[in-house]
């Protein structure tokens, strides 16, 4: 029985080396660092577009501001015009200091809004490039990935057709383990447990195997590493 799952892991690795040969191209991660910029801009320009209405409340709120403050300026320099007496002198020239510097408060906070619309419209423009720039990178890889990806074709289906063939003569229970932990990345999957002495341990990991794991193998159970996870056997 274990004969025909390592067979058919024997064959499973060549469609591994041909999944890798794709997946580890450099066309295939051109591609995917190209599509995952562009699928992560539309974000981008959100959060730029939620800031930009931002600066912008805050712009209208400051103007409101000024404008209110210039019209109690020009009440305090017609009141300065119709003086009756000293002290309403001394009141008013308070009164137009405080307002001044208001107004200079006003003007500062209106600059570092300035300030921020520039670097938003630098920020704007980045993302412009940067997109432009993924954009030239998917559309001259993609092609290349296709190419790949075709070539490789009818070699794979070839190993899949014999795959196809030599899981006939696997228990079905044990190939839906062994397919379970392919899907999870784990490969080889099947080994022959190590011995060591009386000891057994795991041939991947060297994790130390108990007795009651020890006792399954004897019995040709497959076993499975508690620490890497794959399957152990004993001949
Ligand atoms: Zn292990």
């Amino acid at each position: 029985m274990i004969e025909k799952l390592l067979a058919y892991q024997e064959m499973d690795a060549n469609l591994k080396n041909l999944e890798a040969k794709l997946l580890g191209s450099e066309e295939r991660k051109k591609v995917a660092s190209a599509k995952k910029y562009l699928e992560g801009v539309e974000e981008n320009l959100n959060k730029l577009n939620a800031q930009a209405g931002d600066i912008y409340s805050s712009y209208e709120a400051l103007k409101s501001k000024q404008e209110k403050a210039l019209e109690k300026e020009k009440d305090i320099t017609k009141a300065l015009a119709n003086l009756q007496d000293g002290t309403e002198a001394e009141y008013l020239l308070k009164k137009a200091n405080e307002l001044m510097q208001e107004l200079k408060n006003i003007d500062a906070e209106l600059n570092k809004l300035s300030t921020a619309v520039g670097e938003m419209a630098k920020e704007y423009n980045q993302i412009k490039n940067s997109t432009a720039a993924a954009q030239a990178q998917f559309a001259e890889y993609k092609p290349k990935y296709e190419a790949i990806r075709k070539e490789i074709q009818p070699e794979k289906e070839k190993i899949e057709a014999q795959l196809a063939e030599l899981e006939k003569g696997v228990d079905k229970t044990l190939m839906e383990l062994y397919l379970k932990k392919r899907a999870e990345k784990i490969f080889p999957i099947v080994f022959e447990v190590k011995a060591n002495g009386k000891d057994f341990m795991c041939a991947k990991c060297y994790n130390l195997l108990d007795l009651s794991a020890v006792s399954k193998l004897s019995k040709g159970e497959l076993v499975e590493c508690d620490h890497c996870h794959t399957l152990m056997f004993k001949k």
